[in-house]
């Protein structure tokens, strides 16, 4: 039995060859520990952690010197909402976030909240997008942080930056943005669109799971956070422990691999989304989630409304299929009874739509010719 197509890139990334060739010499002879600054072994592990540390800052326009190495988007999520949170306790208690987010800042926030933290949580609309006169008028002088991702992993919806980052900076507290999603797909500068906290996963760009990154703005405003983790002073202070050196000069590599070919893989993923839906709009009451004008190029998270759809019959579809390809449902599976999703129900969709929703996510080793087998499959089982 061949392979089933993978369309499920959203959740994780196959590793790239180049990056996998990368990262071996260092999990073989170059195994020196990075912070072993009296040989030759450790010194050669540092080199190669800061040559990653620039091809990351390079990816998002930032500086080396901001870039902080973590396990991960979920741990990058924690230091920087609770490291906020610890440091900027004089100035206030009020966090703002959105309803959509990734459970890790909602967890997060929720978490704080138990503390004595104040959260405002933003509703979005039907197309998944946040209101700017909400954000606006919900920020006071207690507000630390907003937190906004850039683009959503159900949806591919893409959030206003520019103009919330404007916001936020005008009311003087931090913009932390989950980028996860957006790395390698969109073009996110820091600089540019106003980011004062951004994460970012390996795992989502085609490097290895376990790694990703943190960035920190160092001026203009100079944000400061509290370590989640002590012990060693390793990334200034910010994130002890000894460094994932295989991981990190992958994750470099990544970056790297995606600034070049960025523009190449958007195209022909493009093409295979743009394919997909339209085959499928021939199956009645087929409908898009999310908006269609601020969108990832890779994403698409479709309604299969029309359809007698009882409780979980998308899952049912969805485990039907997965002989032949992989995607998700529009249900959280983390429990034992499937929930309906957050981020559609906060679009306002209706329990037994969100469990009819299923999210397709393509990537660079995606073909026409599994796109065809894909659509093919769907219509036979639908129509
Ligand atoms: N944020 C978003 C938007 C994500 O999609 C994910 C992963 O699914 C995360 C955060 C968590 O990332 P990690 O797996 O690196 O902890």
């Amino acid at each position: 039995m061949s392979e089933p197509v993978y369309l499920d890139y959203n959740a994780t990334t196959p590793i790239d060859e180049r990056v996998l060739e990368h990262m071996l010499p260092f999990l073989k002879n170059n195994f020196g520990n990075a912070a072993s600054s009296t040989h030759q072994h450790g010194w050669i592990a540092k080199q190669a952690v800061d040559d990653a540390r620039r091809q990351v800052a390079s990816l998002i326009g930032a500086e080396e010197s901001e870039i902080i190495f973590t396990s991960g988007s979920t741990e990058a999520i924690n230091l920087s909402i609770k490291g906020v949170y610890e440091i900027y306790k004089n100035k206030g208690n009020h966090i703002v976030t959105v309803k959509t987010e990734h459970k890790a800042v909602l967890d997060t926030c929720e978490y704080l909240a138990k503390k004595g933290a104040e959260i405002t949580y933003l509703d979005v609309d039907a197309e998944g997008l946040i209101d700017l006169q909400q954000l606006e008028s919900c920020i006071t002088d207690k507000t630390i942080v907003v937190a906004v991702m850039y683009a959503n992993n159900e949806t591919g919806v893409i959030q206003p930056i520019e103009e919330i980052a404007q916001i936020v900076h005008a009311k003087n507290s931090i913009f932390f943005c989950d980028a996860t999603q957006a790395i390698g797909k969109a073009d996110v500068d820091v600089l540019e669109s106003g980011i004062d906290l951004l994460c970012l996963s390996a795992h989502k760009l085609y490097g290895p799971k376990g790694v990703g990154a943190l960035y920190v703005r160092r001026k203009n405003p100079r944000v400061t956070l509290s370590p989640l983790i002590h012990g060693g002073g390793h990334e200034k202070g910010l994130r002890s422990g000894t460094l994932n050196v295989p991981g990190i000069v992958a994750l470099g590599k990544a970056c790297e691999l995606a600034k070049k070919e960025t523009w190449d893989n958007n195209t022909n993923i493009s093409k295979l989304r743009a394919y997909l839906e339209h085959q499928l709009l021939d199956i009645p009451g087929m409908r898009i989630n999310g908006s269609t004008r601020s969108r990832l190029y890779n994403t698409s998270n479709i309604c299969f409304s029309g359809l007698p759809i009882a409780i979980g019959t998308a899952a049912k579809l969805i485990a039907e299929w997965s002989r032949h390809f992989s995607v998700a449902s529009g249900s959280a599976c983390t429990s034992a009874i499937p929930e309906p999703s957050h981020v559609l129900q906060a679009m306002g969709l209706s329990e037994a739509d969100s469990y009819a929703s299923v999210r397709f996510s393509f990537g660079k080793y995606n073909t026409q010719e599994e796109t065809e087998q894909v659509v093919k499959i769907i219509k036979g089982t639908l129509l």
